[in-house]
Formats: C-alpha cells, structure tokens, sequence
C-alpha cells in the first residue's frame, strides 16, 4: 500500500468522484486541495466543509498548481489548462479509480465500451446476488470506487464501470476481469477527434492484466477483436474470451440454433434458449453473454448465470418499457445518446415504430439509420436543437416527418399517429441538455407524458 502521508495533493474537479476521491486521501493521512474552474455544487461544499477538506472555486490558484501528483475527475479534460501544467511539469496526474486502487483489496471485474456499461454493470450486479456471491457495485454508477474501496475484502468482487477517462490517468490499475463491449465513435471531443485514441484508452483496461486474469471482449467488433488478437501475441497475457451473436468463439460464448452455448477449453456447454433471455435485442444478447463470462471468469456456477440471465429486469431509461395505451406499446430509451444505441433500439423491434428523436446534436450522422428507417420507421418526431438537422438529413427517409416543441406535444402526436400494435420509442440520439437537465431527466417527463395520455 502507498503512504500518502502529509503529501499535498490536488483533485481537480469538485463533483461526486473529486470529493470521494480527496475524502479517501484524507482518510489515509494526506493533505487533499480541491480546486474546480466552475462552482462546487452547495452539497458537496457542505460535504467537504464536514471532512474539513480545503476547496476552491472558479478558478485554480498557485495553490492547486503546485500539488505534489493531480487527481483528475473524468469530468475534466486531460487538455485541461490544470492537467497540461501537471503533466508539462513532469508531475503524476492519475484518475480516481487508478487512487481508488491502491488500497483495493478485491479482485475488481470492470467493464468498459461504448454502450451498455450501466446495463452489463447492473446484470453482473443482478447475477452476483442470485449466486449470492458478495460484491460492491462502483464506477460511474451510484458510488465512486474511493467511496467504496475502504469496503474491499478478498471474498468480494468489485463490479467496476469504467469510463475512458478514467482509463487515461491509470498507471496500475489491474482488474482481475476485463470487459470490453464495443468501440464506436463517441466523446471524440475529447480525444482531438480521433477514434484511434479513443480506442486505446479503453485498451488500457488490459494493460496491467497478466496470465492469471482474464480478458472478455466482443469478437463482433472489428476494432475490439483485432486489439485481442495483438493482446493474445503480449507477455504476460491474460486469458481471453469472446462473445458473439454472428459467428462461433474459439474461447467464450456464441449462439447455435438459437441456443445460448459456452466453448470453454475446447468443451462446449449448451446454457439456454436465446429467446429467454430477459431484455430484448441483438445488443442485449451481447451483453447479457458479456455479463454471462465476467461470471464464469469469476467462478459462479451456469445454473445462477442461467437463472439472472432469465430473470435480470433491465435498467430505468434503457429499452424500458412504459405502458400500453390503445394497443400501442411506449419504450423510453432516453439514455441512447449516440447513433449506434438508436441503431440497435431499432434494431430490437419487429413491428412499425413512431421515433422520437432529438436534443442536442453531437455531430451525428443520422444517415447511418436509414436501412433501419426504411423497414421499420413510419414517423419520426424531431425535438430540440437538432430538429434541422434530423430534417435535412432523413426527413424524406421515412413517410411522415414531423416536429414538437415540447415532449409532450412530441408525445401527443405520436400518440396519433401510431396505430395497435404498433411501438412509440424515445431514443434520441442527442444529448439532453438542451431541454432537459440530464438523460434521466428527460425519460422521467416522456414517461410522465405518457402517462398522462
Ligand atoms: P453506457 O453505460 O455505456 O452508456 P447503457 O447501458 O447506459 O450504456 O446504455 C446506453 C444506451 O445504449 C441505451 O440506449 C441502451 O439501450 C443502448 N445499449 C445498451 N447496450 C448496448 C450495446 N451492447 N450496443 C449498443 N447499444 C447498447
């Protein structure tokens, strides 16, 4: 374990991972200065003012500068004005899950991807308890990995989802389980625009994994699979598994007239029908085959990973199910903030959809939806700030093309035009913040809307 004693560090970013992560360096006797260039939300003040944890706002004084390593929030940019001085100046700048880690006492599952980190996490979750195996759920869900970490015992798992930025700052962080998803296009802001450097933060969950550990990745994603197979050539390696809803594994999981099968050392156990699997979808079949391995790697037997597989209800905002209102069938998936979760939305339904869609624009290209359009879409009702854009790019895709101002006027005029039988879907493919304070935000005031028909 690190001594940290009476260094002086700094944590830039004073949200809910800065203040847990300068509350656990407090707690191991080092002298924690948060600094954040907007303002600290009054509970997070009133929280570091009760730890008796020095802060600033609006700004980063000489103060913050001259830290002794920085910690920094997945919130704030490693171009930031604060981590370019760190890292100019040769000095450490670390993530709060690679600080969390030093004093991790758990072997530590953690998932990363594009989308379906939350899902996996909570599927693991779901599975963990039905084989009543202890754990602690952290990362970007609920509670950081600082506030949690003090918890970690060798008997209990960690279930980790880890974000790329966390990825950027680790130099030792070692999960005994790695996940990845899927590679696409997202938050490329922050990474000068390029995929490639984008992929290989995510990379960098395997980075210290050795022969013991394992390696679960998507053998559907070109960029995911090519990145095993260069892993599979290290020193060191760790084991690897494969998932796949197309093709055959060699190592992992795959499907075989419709039946869910594990090829694990060269023998193959038949786990189930693909069709009672509980969430819907091609994506959801991967990640419930992801959560499936993570599970196998971490020893819990087929008949619990069977029964959560059957049994798991999903996550609020994912492909949720709302209500069925004059045979039409409402779905909020508020959380789908890029093309490709929109593309797989659609992809789960076999019946006519009205698509609202919209919010704010990232760049997208909805071009990229079009075969899904054409077969399934009849109406698509754009919202927010990328109305325009949703019109000139597809809005002759597909017969009816209209806009709303609100969510509820979006809503009423889906409601009038889908007919029994028939799905409503929110999956926006935008952020939120043009009209919403956040995802969850706006699919609580779908739901309401819906609701209230
Ligand atoms: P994350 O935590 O990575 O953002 P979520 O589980 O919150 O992922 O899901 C985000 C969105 O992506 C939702 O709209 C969900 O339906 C969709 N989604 C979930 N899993 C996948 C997947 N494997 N591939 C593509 N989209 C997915």
């Amino acid at each position: 374990m690190i001594d940290l004693k009476d260094q002086h560090i700094t944590i830039a970013g004073a949200a809910r991972s800065g203040v847990a992560a300068a509350t656990l360096l407090k707690r191991k006797g080092a002298i924690p200065f948060l600094s954040d260039a907007g303002s600290v939300q009054p509970h997070f003040a009133d929280k570091l003012r009760a730890e008796s944890i020095e802060f600033e706002e609006n700004s980063h004084s000489e103060r913050a500068l001259s830290g002794d390593f920085l910690v920094l929030s997945p919130g704030v940019p490693t171009q930031s004005p604060i981590a370019q001085h760190y890292l100019m100046n040769g000095k450490p700048v670390i993530s709060e899950i690679e600080l969390a880690s030093w004093f991790n006492r758990s072997p530590i599952v953690a998932v990363t991807g594009s989308n379906g980190k939350t899902t996996v996490v909570n599927w693991m979750h779901h599975m963990w308890k039905t084989a009543e195996k202890e754990c602690i759920v952290a990362g970007n869900i609920g509670y950081a990995f600082s506030e949690l970490v003090e918890k970690t015992a060798p008997e209990k798992d960690v279930l980790l989802e880890v974000s790329s930025f966390q990825l950027d700052h680790i130099n030792r962080f070692h999960p005994s389980v790695a996940v990845i998803l899927n590679i696409t296009p997202d938050h490329l802001d922050r990474y000068n625009s390029s995929f490639k450097d984008y992929a290989a933060s995510k990379f960098r969950i395997a980075e210290n994994q050795t022969e013991k550990d394992w390696f679960i990745y998507n053998y559907d994603d070109s960029t995911v699979s090519g990145f095993a197979k260069k892993l599979s050539e290290r020193a060191n390696a760790p084991q690897l598994m494969a998932f796949s809803t197309e093709s055959e594994t060699p190592q992992g999981a795959f499907v075989r007239n419709g039946k869910l099968i594990f090829r694990l050392d060269n023998k193959e156990e038949t786990l189930m029908d693909i069709d009672d699997i509980a969430l819907p979808g091609k994506h959801n079949l991967s990640n419930g085959m992801a959560t499936a391995l993570a599970a196998r790697a971490s020893e819990i037997r087929n008949e619990h990973i069977r029964e959560s597989l059957r049994s798991f209800e999903g996550v609020e905002h994912r492909l949720e199910y709302v209500r069925t209102f004059n045979g039409v069938k409402y779905i909020n998936d508020s959380k789908a903030t890029n093309i490709n979760a929109v593309w797989f939305a659609l992809d789960s339904f076999n019946v006519p959809l009205v698509l609202i869609l919209g919010g704010r624009d990232k760049g997208n290209d909805y071009r990229e939806l079009e075969s899904q359009l054409r077969k399934k879409v009849h109406t698509i009702i754009a919202i927010g700030e990328a109305k325009n854009a949703i019109k000139a790019q597809i809005g002759d895709v597909v017969p009816t093309f209209a806009e709303a101002d609100s969510m509820k006027e979006a809503v009423k005029k889906a409601a009038s035009v889908a007919k029994r039988g028939e799905v409503v879907l929110l999956s926006p493919a935008c952020a939120s913040f043009d009209m919403f304070d956040n995802y969850e935000h706006r699919g609580k005031i779908y739901k309401q809307a819906v609701l209230e028909l």
